[in-house]
């Protein structure tokens, strides 16, 4: 903002309801039941960044893309192989330049029964670009993908959740299914554009359930942010008992060059123990926006 402009405290009331009105949650879309009388639907992500995290900063030394090339060379597998030990589908979101640098993996991810799904082209921060360059990563990254995978991406997750103004026009306009990148409830809700629904869905995210906050660290910072492997364990068992006595949602976000550490994927599993102890319906996120948009009460006069 240029000091031309107006300061936010000096905006008309049109303009500060019009920014916070542009995209809203609409509909709640929890059902009543769920599938095989589950109690919780239980939504795994793996955002597989890898080397992009690095790349889309510029920074193209070895060390940087070495902790990415982790992710891919010993996180990916070792987590593929924990999700077939719990029979736990889970939803792969992969930025375009990560899934080229790596088509096995993609392979592997559609083998196993997993979806693949868009995470942008280069982990690019979508706030940053013009609509048009947003527009075109985006076809960009949905064309590699369905090469890859063999299938249309339906759902996106923005990379770094960096959702611009334009974000959902341009979801729309590829016919996603669904999002999953913004925080307005614990579980999925009808995306409204400008008061309009827009029949797509939000399957919500939160910092609580990612794995990112807790583990990563500014090596030349003199803070060291960081919460022990069980420590987040508690309190993602936490988040999937209130899910399961909502008869909600537990959605979770992880990154295999973060989780995929031999002491974080000793609390993965656990984790996956005490959800499959319980009445539990797996789905990747595909899966649960069909089911959602299927089951849910349909909308009612007056709300949107
Ligand atoms: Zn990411």
């Amino acid at each position: 903002m240029t000091h031309t402009e107006p300061h936010p405290w000096q905006w008309d009331e049109a303009v500060w309801r019009g920014h916070v009105q542009a995209i809203r949650a609409g509909r709640p879309l929890r059902p009543a039941h769920w599938p095989g009388g589950a109690r919780v639907a239980v939504a795994l992500s793996f955002d597989s960044d890898h080397e992009t995290i690095p790349l889309r900063d510029g920074e193209t030394r070895p060390g940087a893309l070495a902790q990415g090339e982790y992710g891919s060379r010993v996180g990916a597998p070792r987590i593929l192989r924990t999700l077939e030990r719990h029979r736990a589908p889970a939803t792969f979101f992969m930025p375009a330049v990560s899934a080229l640098l790596h088509p096995d993996e993609v392979r592997a991810y559609a083998a196993a029964g997993h979806e693949v799904a868009l995470h942008g082209w280069i982990h690019e921060r979508n706030m940053l670009l013009d609509e048009s360059v947003e527009r075109e990563l985006a076809h960009r990254a949905a064309e590699t993908l369905q090469q890859l995978s063999g299938r249309r991406p339906v759902g996106l997750r923005t990379p770094s959740w960096d959702f611009s103004d334009h974000t959902l026009t341009i979801s729309r306009e590829l016919g996603l299914l669904y999002d999953s990148s913004l925080m307005a409830d614990d579980d999925p809700y009808e995306l409204v554009q400008q008061g309009t629904p827009t029949g797509m869905v939000e399957i919500p995210v939160e910092w609580i359930r990612d794995d990112a906050p807790y583990f990563m660290m500014d090596r030349y910072g003199a803070l060291r942010p960081y919460t022990p492997p069980r420590g987040v364990l508690s309190i993602w068992r936490d988040e999937f008992d209130q899910a399961l006595a909502e008869g909600g949602v537990f959605q979770l976000t992880l990154h295999p060059h973060i989780i995929g550490h031999r002491s974080r994927m000793a609390v993965l599993d656990e984790l996956l123990r005490h959800i499959t102890a319980h009445d539990v319906w797996f789905a990747t996120h595909e899966h649960l926006a069909r089911y959602v948009l299927d089951h849910a009460a349909p909308a009612q006069e007056g709300t949107t």
